[in-house]
């Protein structure tokens, strides 16, 4: 595979030629490299991504049941007037799991529990609290528990033929297909692959994702903090983002701004990896160091993108892995990650498209005027809240510097301020992406 190589004075890409540069070469690696599936167990396929359609092999529900506790009988044929009861003897009961299986005449109905199969010869079920037990031993009405033997009068006008009973096959029919290949597996779908009986379910494998931070400047946390040195927040805030996707993350520590040190490292992680992502090292003072050892060892294009925070980036394939070298700014890596290596990330893990970060965009009301030139893409860090109105609103009130990773703790989402977009006047509508579940 060949790519295209930019030399690094070029114009800026927009970060959509940005977006769309890493697809094809995304696209390129895939149509050489297999991406191997698994079977595992339900109970550990959770955040998992189905390699297989879930299609059902069963109705669901398997039989047509209650809704409620109340009373299945059958409808009758002539409307009654409103008001006038109808009187029925229960003649047996229906437990969820222990069917009632006798015989019903007209005027008798059985009492019946939620989920409780509904004889085929029943239509309608009324609550509890909406008939009157009349006792054969005592006289009159009795509030008291309704058992076999007893009456009870419905007034059946208030009841539509059918009411509440679940019908066989009414949430999914045999053969439906329940869940797409893509998918991401959340509660919700663990839950319906459960109720369709299945124990196990195939998953694409996890990427394997070697994640390292470069510089001198470097120390770990835990270590003496030195003159010149700051500790390597990078590598932890990426290794967050990349458990949040469900990635198997290979921790290579700190390699420092060494070209045989780097270049075992690269080598190493190439052959272990399918994805590699580096912090640092790629602005200009470095890149020319980086970039002579990429295109010795890869296919890697450097380039530099309307964006900010974020600019200089190299993507590109090393061995038989992917490469992703970031900028070093600790909110640059966090920006570059989510709008760039996140979507390349979930094309490589076959995620479909519902899980796009523009497909949970939202649009909030700006409460403060912004200044932006047209001509790159920006991610402000914002507060959005509520108001009392139920409107969202969003300012971007913490400190917007690309190393001041505290605004990515104090804000609760960026603003994505478009690459033509100008300035934002207060009260304009902005788009947002929450940072809640990313990050
Ligand atoms: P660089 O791209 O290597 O020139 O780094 C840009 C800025 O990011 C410099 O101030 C670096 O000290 C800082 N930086 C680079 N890597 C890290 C890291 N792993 N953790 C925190 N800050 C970093
Ligand atoms: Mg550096």
């Amino acid at each position: 595979m060949t790519l295209n190589f930019t030399p690094s004075h070029d114009e800026p890409l927009s970060l959509t030629q940005a977006q769309e540069a890493i697809s094809s070469c995304v696209e390129n690696f895939l149509s050489v490299q297999m991406s191997p599936t698994q079977t595992v167990a339900l109970e550990h396929a959770f955040g998992r991504v189905l390699a297989q359609e879930i299609i059902s092999p069963i109705h669901v529900p398997a039989y047509t049941n209650s809704a409620m506790d109340g009373f299945a009988f059958q409808m009758p044929k002539a409307l009654a007037p409103r008001g006038e009861v109808q009187r029925f003897k229960i003649v047996g009961v229906s437990f969820a799991g222990q069917p009632f299986t006798g015989t019903i005449g007209p005027q008798e109905c059985i009492k019946i529990m939620t989920g409780a199969m509904v004889p085929n010869t029943l239509d309608t079920v009324a609550p509890l609290e909406a008939v009157e037990t009349s006792k054969p031993a005592s006289d009159g009405l009795s509030t008291g528990q309704a058992s076999i033997g007893d009456f009870i009068d419905i007034d059946t006008s208030r009841f539509h033929l059918g009411a509440n009973r679940r019908l066989r096959g009414e949430d999914i029919a045999k053969g439906d297909c329940v869940l797409p290949r893509g998918h991401r597996l959340h509660a919700a779908s663990m839950g319906l692959i459960a109720s369709l009986g299945f124990a196990q379910v195939q998953v694409k494998a996890k990427l394997r994702v070697a994640v390292f931070s470069t510089g001198n400047e470097l120390l770990k946390p835990g270590e003496d903090l030195k003159e010149s040195m700051i500790y390597d927040s990078n590598r932890f805030s990426l290794m967050g983002l990349l458990k949040r996707l469900d990635c198997e993350v290979l921790d290579w520590g700190i390699v420092p701004d060494q070209a045989t040190a780097l270049e075992h490292t690269l080598r190493e992680a190439a052959q272990t990896c399918d994805v590699i992502i580096t912090s640092g090292g790629v602005s200009d003072g470095d890149a020319d160091f980086t970039h002579a050892l990429m295109k010795k060892m890869g296919d890697v294009r450097f380039c530099k993108i309307a964006i900010r925070p974020g600019r200089p980036l190299a993507f590109g394939t090393l061995g038989k892995s992917l490469f992703f070298a970031l900028p070093g700014n600790p909110v640059a890596v966090m920006v570059t990650f989510l709008s760039l290596v996140r979507p390349a990330l979930f094309e490589l893990m076959g995620l479909s498209d519902e899980h796009a970060l523009e497909n949970s965009s939202l649009r909030a009301q700006c409460e403060v005027d912004i200044v932006k030139k047209p001509g790159r893409t920006e991610f402000q860090r914002g507060v959005m809240q509520v108001n009392a109105r139920g409107e969202l609103w969003v300012s971007p009130s913490v400190q917007q510097g690309s190393g001041i990773l505290s605004s990515m703790v104090q804000g609760n989402c960026l603003i994505v301020l478009a690459h033509d977009q100008e300035g934002v006047i207060a009260q304009e509508w902005v788009k947002v992406w929450p940072l809640e579940g990313l990050i």
